[in-house]
């Protein structure tokens, strides 16, 4: 009997050292489309900024041009900066050597958004149509776990993201484009997001929302309904880069950079939230690097579109920074990465291949 005792008080010690050692209970996954890595570390771009691809060249100085790329890189994007750099890790980083990449071929959204989710850079998404994804995605996987169920939400602005995450097989909800948030229990603020969402001109295009809706919908959500794993997907930066609007690229950079400094203030004044909660940013494929020719695109035919960057913020991810050193990390790796950090082991259904999480995400 005695034995037992001492086994079931040793049982329970080390369950509590397990649940201290883990103390991720709610992700939040944030992406910025196309951005790329060059902005987030070096700040504005100099010879962009002088081009015909920025309007107001003075205005545009004035706002977001230093002396160095350490202080443009501050001024453009306060919350990394001021933050993340401080309190969490940022990777990709290839002026000080360190190398993140998308690990499918193809360095456009789809594949991108398909590698990130479903750990898997699956040759066959060689698409952007709004065609069902057949893998398992992570979000899939964690909403039939315990204490999971309907408590995953996804809002983007890009309309394609229902068939990314096979919302109709996965059941989960995908909130996309200028749809309706519709859930008879919703607040007045979302409702009155629903209203206000069509009457703004489709600046961007009638199958990608404005950002700033996007996330005041996730905003609004997270507050009414406390997910605790949450997808925000925004897309202007690639869409103005597209369409070659320097000044707009980065003011849309700048506002996504409050989003997530509000978000991250107003988590930690929630008990669920507080002290539980990582927040982990990244894109789904970078641009091209030579700015007067080809920043605005990206793809097999673009040099080093594949070029990317993540950055992660939480209890369990220790506060390094810049994380620089020889390994590269890949996109395929986020998924387990967003797994384990809740506690768990992401296999996919249909049995395709999970890249490995990284490590020093998890502290490890
Ligand atoms: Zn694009």
């Amino acid at each position: 009997m005695k034995k037992l005792i001492l086994v079931i008080v040793a049982l329970g010690l080390f369950l509590q050292l397990d649940a201290q050692t883990h103390k991720t209970q709610n992700v939040i996954i944030v992406t910025l489309d196309g951005f790329r890595w060059q902005e987030l570390y070096r700040g504005a771009d100099s010879a962009l900024i002088n081009s015909n691809f920025t309007k107001d060249k003075k205005e545009t100085t004035k706002r977001f041009w230093a002396a160095t790329a350490a202080e443009r890189r501050k001024i453009l994007l306060p919350f990394f900066w001021n933050t993340i750099a401080q309190k969490g890790q940022l990777y990709g980083d290839r002026d000080a050597g360190g190398k993140d990449e998308v690990a499918n071929p193809y360095h456009f959204s789809y594949p991108g958004y398909n590698e990130i989710f479903t750990g898997f850079p699956d040759v066959r998404m060689n698409t952007n149509d709004p065609i069902p994804n057949p893998n398992m995605n992570v979000l899939e996987y964690l909403n039939k776990q315990p204490g999971f169920k309907d408590k995953i939400a996804v809002f983007t602005s890009w309309q394609i993201f229902p068939a990314i995450l096979s919302a109709e097989r996965s059941g989960l909800p995908v909130n996309s484009g200028y749809a309706d948030f519709k859930d008879p229990k919703a607040g007045d603020r979302l409702k009155y997001l629903n209203d206000i969402q069509h009457k703004v001109p489709e600046i961007i295009g009638p199958d990608e929302r404005l950002d700033f809706l996007t996330f005041e919908f996730s905003k609004e959500y997270i507050k009414q309904y406390k997910p605790r794993v949450l997808y925000m997907g925004f897309d202007e930066t690639d869409d103005l880069a597209h369409d070659g609007n320097y000044q707009l690229y980065l003011q849309s950079a700048q506002k996504e950079d409050g989003f997530l400094g509000e978000l991250w203030q107003y988590l930690q004044t929630d008990p669920q939230y507080k002290d539980k909660t990582t927040l982990i940013i990244t894109c789904d494929h970078g641009r091209g690097d030579v700015p007067l020719q080809n920043w605005r695109d990206h793809g097999t035919d673009t040099p080093h579109s594949g070029q990317t960057w993540f950055a992660v913020i939480g209890p369990d991810t220790p506060a390094k920074g810049i994380i620089t050193g020889d390994t590269t990390t890949y996109h395929k790796q986020l998924a387990q990465t967003i797994s384990k950090l809740l506690g768990l082991d992401f296999k996919a259904a249909a049995g395709h291949e999970v890249g490995e999480p990284v490590n020093t995400v998890l502290g490890k």
